[in-house]
């Protein structure tokens, strides 16, 4: 019997769970990627994502005709789009790696209810077959003694690493299994950008490398580095960490293969990337285990927190225009390029609700519009984490100090004068606090902070007061 293996994010033809197992099981299988007008029609019609997705696609497919198969691409909802080709091929299974977010979730139980419908003379509810994939422990793989799900890291961390085993890091082959790929059906060629109603990104010009070769290449450059991570992986304007993220969040690289190195390293630096990749998993599971997370604090209480209402103060942040020079740099970085280093993402996002007052989900909102690796999981916890309203998060009456966050992590300025030309020649000794300057000193650097570049739009210090009141508030 024929299967169906449908391709979400994990547009990779190597260590692929689905396609292994219906390989395994079936003698002819067919692949299929869906470009999800549910999703894709609310996006703007200039969106990185989705070429970053189209490159992927199509290694993806020029990958399977290389052994003998395709893909097919669709265009459209898959609610329909799935039980209909399943029903058009005479499928009788349908395979698909598992997708922790909640409204995929929702999706891939109606995929599922409407495909045992579609699948003629198929009454049994098990013809949608779904497989971990993206990560290494799922749902509730990886709980404490008492059976619970996890809320703090370090224990979870040390549970995972406790569990780990080689079967967990195992690779699932597809070579062994390749006559069994189903050759291609016609020669429809695969759709442009502007087929799918899109214009074309900056992707190329950024250099983002895509695909599966793109994320290899990635991982090749950081196996040299990797032992300096742990030295490096703070300080953003060196290049220390290892930029996969997108790859992770589209699976163009396999979590196996890079947890499986890492783990195998005896370094320092290697150790301390796996843990940013159990991070991953954690961030996960709390998702998994507590969808609520999505639209509401995992700590209840801080659901009472009363946030301003500050539209301008909110467009300042998105446009990089605070006035306090790395914030803006790294919110200059994340529209210019899609992507924000992981130290700076918690200095704006604490910047964002601790002194500006804003709502973290309003921060979120904005990186899942411009972040290439947006993942709801990882975005979340990471906004919650900053917030002091998540799991394990961040005390909430320790509060980043934007100035000596700066002065630490890009201390000679060069990450700010990357990104904030207006400041390129302002002396270190001002680049973290330019409004210090007085008007002589601004005038020798030629920039005049409010007109040039702004003065800050809150002071820190009132800020830091208004915020812990906040806080304090609730408490009582
Ligand atoms: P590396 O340092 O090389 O880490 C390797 C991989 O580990 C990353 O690619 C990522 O998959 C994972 N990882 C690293 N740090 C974390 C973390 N703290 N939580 C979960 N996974 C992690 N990461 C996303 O992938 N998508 C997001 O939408 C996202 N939003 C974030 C929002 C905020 C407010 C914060 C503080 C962090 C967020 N992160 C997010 C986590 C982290 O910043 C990025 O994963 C990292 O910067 C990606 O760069 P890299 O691939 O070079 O990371």
């Amino acid at each position: 019997s024929a299967a169906l293996v449908w391709f979400r994010r994990d547009l990779r033809t190597y260590d692929h769970a689905a396609l292994h197992q219906a390989l395994r099981a079936h003698p002819r299988v067919h692949c299929v990627f869906v470009f999800d007008t549910t999703i894709l029609d609310a996006l703007p019609r200039r969106d990185r994502r989705v070429e970053f997705i189209l490159r992927a696609v199509e290694e993806v497919d020029a990958a399977l005709r290389a052994m003998g198969g395709a893909l097919i691409v669709r265009h459209g909802d898959p609610l329909v789009e799935i039980p209909r080709l399943a029903a058009e091929l005479g499928v009788s299974a349908v395979y698909a790696n598992r997708d922790y977010e909640p409204a995929a979730i929702a999706r891939d139980a109606e995929v599922k209810r409407r495909t045992a419908s579609a699948v003629p003379g198929d009454t049994a509810s098990h013809n949608f077959h779904d497989f971990k994939d993206q990560v290494i422990f799922d749902r509730s793989e990886v709980m404490t003694q008492g059976g619970t799900p996890f809320s703090v890291f370090t224990p979870y961390k040390n549970a995972w690493l406790k569990r780990l085993d080689p079967t967990a890091l195992r690779s699932w082959p597809i070579e062994d299994y390749a006559s069994h790929l189903a050759p291609p059906r016609d020669d429809a060629p695969l759709p442009t950008l502007r087929d799918l109603g899109f214009e074309a990104t900056d992707l190329a010009a950024l250099g983002v490398p895509t695909g599966m070769s793109g994320a290899q290449a990635l991982f090749r450059d950081f196996i040299e580095r990797i032992d300096d991570y742990a030295a490096t992986r703070d300080f953003p304007a060196i290049g220390g960490t290892s930029g996969l993220s997108p790859h992770l969040r589209f699976g163009t690289i396999s979590i196996r293969q890079l947890a499986a190195y890492a783990h195998a390293q005896a370094g320092r630096g290697a150790s301390t990337w796996l843990s940013e990749l159990i991070w991953r998993d954690f961030y996960h599971a709390i998702l998994w285990h507590q969808p609520r997370v999505a639209t509401q604090c995992f700590k209840p209480a801080f659901d009472a927190l009363r946030w301003d209402d500050a539209p301008d103060l909110l467009d300042a942040w998105r446009a990089g225009r605070t006035g306090y020079p790395l914030v803006d740099a790294a919110m200059r970085q994340l529209v210019a390029t899609g992507w924000m280093h992981n130290r700076l993402r918690m200095i704006v996002a604490s910047f964002l609700t601790k002194d500006l007052g804003l709502d973290w989900r309003q921060g979120e909102a904005w990186f899942a519009e411009k972040l290439l690796d947006f993942d709801l999981a990882a975005n979340n916890g990471g906004w919650q984490w900053a917030a002091s309203t998540g799991c394990d998060a961040q005390p909430w009456f320790r509060i980043f100090n934007p100035v000596t966050q700066s002065e630490k992590f890009d201390t000679e300025g060069r990450f700010i004068r990357r990104y904030v030309p207006e400041l390129a020649r302002v002396p270190q000794k001002f680049i973290h606090a330019p409004w210090k300057m007085s008007a002589a000193e601004q005038a020798a650097c030629g920039v005049r902070i409010g007109a040039d570049y702004p003065a800050p739009v809150v002071d820190h210090a009132e800020a830091r007061a208004r915020t812990l009141a906040r806080f304090q508030a609730i408490r009582e």
